[in-house]
């Protein structure tokens, strides 16, 4: 997408490029996207950044770390879909294009292959959504925890490709990307630096020892779901 993005923006007539498209810096905690305010397709350039949106309960929660050529305004594009408090916050120093809905439409209307890369965008995002519920429920905390430090964003239970580990996050973020409070995600934190399946490196979790966690959640499919192989039977 990365690629057929930056080419249909350098084959994009220049006043139409300086109109709509254009390119923002952003320091950490600052607010990139709010809602259907400023709708637009953003790519990120380099840095990182949180998807949030508000839960039933009125807590915040992460639905995913985006980082460098990653997409995301998808959601509130055309404003027709309610996402309550869904904010696209900076982690890091972050460089971003925003592509405004007029040339997106454009290019829905006039490039073929723009529109099977979204469409294939889209459908990947709702599967990769649906296979985390199922395993926010059968995970306990830790097991989600040691998932995400092992596995980054994409767990290598649902994925055949092999996993990327998440870069560090403040505990904060990692809590809200985990799917609990702040404690609770400390008191796993120290259970399993006990445990020496986790090490902390500049106050921040990472994996020591995965063979001291057994079973490893990531390599088991959890009770009550055929992973992926169930959803795409199902669909
Ligand atoms: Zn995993």
């Amino acid at each position: 997408m990365r690629n057929l993005l930056l080419s249909l923006i350098a084959n994009t007539e220049q006043g139409r490029a300086d109109r709509h498209v254009s390119v923002r810096r952003y320091g950490p905690g600052r607010l990139v996207l709010e809602g259907s305010a400023n709708p637009g397709l953003f790519y990120i350039q380099h840095g990182r950044m949180e998807l949030l949106i508000t839960t039933p309960e009125g807590n915040e929660r992460c639905m995913r770390i985006l980082s460098e050529s990653d997409l995301f305004g998808l959601e509130c594009l055309y404003g027709t879909v309610l996402t309550p408090g869904y904010q696209v916050r900076a982690i890091t120093y972050s460089s971003v294009v925003r592509i405004d809905l007029d040339l997106v439409d454009h290019w829905l209307a006039t490039q073929p292959e723009f529109r099977r890369r979204l469409a294939t965008r889209i459908a990947a995002d709702v599967l990769r959504l649906e296979q985390e519920r199922e395993k926010t429920l059968a995970f306990s905390v830790a097991e989600r925890l040691v998932c995400y430090l092992r596995c980054g964003e994409s767990c290598a239970n649902l994925l055949p490709t092999p996993p990327e580990p998440a870069a560090p996050l403040p505990m904060a973020i990692l809590a809200r990307r985990i799917g609990c409070s702040p404690a609770y995600l400390s008191r796993a934190v120290r259970k399993l630096i006990q445990q020496g399946v986790v090490q902390r490196i500049n106050h921040l979790p990472r994996i020591d020892c995965l063979e001291n966690f057994s079973p490893c959640p990531c390599s088991a499919v959890p009770d009550g779901t055929d992973g992926l192989y169930g959803l795409i039977r199902s669909a």
